[in-house]
């Protein structure tokens, strides 16, 4: 199959057709018209196979999480998606790949009503770079840098599953299948927390979405606040799975340091509390208040009310077996 074939045969054909797209895949550029009083918000993330997902991961995984991980983004922003452009490298054309990689991808853009307008395909190892764009009404995006002494810092759902999956891929930890599959789960089809990052646009101070581990992204959005922060640990939200794999004082290290978790992290000033918790809890996210900001400009951290101190090479006196 040649590369224009190729195009039209996977790329072209989509459910998703917006009315705001004039001039979709096929010509030099993609059209889009702007509406008033919105502002557009732009990002871009590649995930590289080896580096971003394992080399056995499913096609329709990789699909997946290439739009999610930008989705993720998006609503980081409190944006609502609408266009991706997808510039993908492939090793070869492999029709059954192909097709597992668009459903994946195109199952994500048809639930959020994101039309994929454009892109570029080429040979090569396999590697897919996917800039999406979302709206959000004139002044009103999120951003990391607004949080203040005294707000309260929540994160949406569970950490640390995607991590244990990935931890369990290098080297078997786990021997449970139900629990194996359900943090590969969490690894492999992470939700992008779209819905709730737009209902934070009327409550947070500010938001980041945790891609690299809740310290090192709790790190980023205290340096953009000019604040510092205390995490309670105990507080921590951990998923049934985890809890199950009786992992300990492990499961602690995967939520503070693992990555790919791609929940909501995000500050809510003491007047904003109530308002937010009773918005998300009735669209169904699940939300925990796990600590509060302060003037220090350093994370610090608490089990049992007492401090616990973080060094360099993180919480490696938590780990059973040491690594
Ligand atoms: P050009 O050479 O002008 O950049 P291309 O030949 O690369 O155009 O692509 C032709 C059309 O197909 C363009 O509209 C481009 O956006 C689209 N396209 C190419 N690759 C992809 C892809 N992987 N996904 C979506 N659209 C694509
Ligand atoms: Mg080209």
């Amino acid at each position: 199959m040649k590369e224009f074939e190729l195009i039209k045969h996977f790329f072209t054909e989509q459910a998703v057709k917006r009315k705001d797209v004039l001039l979709g895949i096929g010509d030099d550029c993609a059209v889009v018209s702007c509406t008033e009083n919105q502002d557009i918000v732009v990002t871009t993330d590649t995930l590289v196979a080896g580096v971003h997902f394992p080399l056995g991961t499913t096609a329709k995984a990789i699909g997946h999480k290439a739009v999610a991980v930008n989705l993720s983004d998006i609503a980081a922003m409190g944006a609502k998606p609408s266009w991706i452009s997808l510039a993908i490298t492939l090793p070869e054309v492999n029709d059954d790949w192909l097709t597992e990689f668009c459903s994946g991808a195109f199952e994500l853009c048809e639930y959020y009503n994101v039309q994929l307008i454009g892109g570029d395909t080429t040979q090569g190892p396999l590697s897919i770079t996917i800039t999406a764009q979302g709206l959000t009404p004139e002044g009103k995006y999120l951003s990391r840098s607004g949080a203040k002494s005294g707000d309260w810092l929540y994160v949406t759902g569970e950490l640390g599953d995607a991590a244990l999956a990935l931890q369990h891929y290098k080297e078997p930890v786990l021997t449970s299948e139900s629990i194996i599959k359900q943090v590969q789960e969490r690894l492999d089809y992470p939700k992008p927390r779209v819905l709730a990052g737009q209902v934070l646009r009327e409550y947070a101070s500010a938001t980041i979405d945790i891609s690299d581990g809740l310290l090192a992204d709790l790190g980023h959005l205290c340096q953009a606040s000019n604040v510092g922060a205390n995490v309670v640990l105990d507080a921590i939200p951990l998923s049934a799975a985890m809890n199950e794999s009786q992992l300990f004082d492990d499961a602690i290290n995967f939520a503070l340091n693992g990555g790919d978790d791609y929940e909501l992290l995000f500050t809510v000033s003491e007047d904003n509390k109530v308002g937010m918790e009773t918005a998300l809890s009735q669209m169904g996210a699940k939300i925990t208040c796990i600590g509060q900001m302060n003037a220090s400009q350093t994370i610090s951290t608490t089990l049992n009310n007492k401090p616990v101190p973080i060094s360099n090479d993180g919480f490696q006196h938590f780990s059973l077996n040491k690594r």
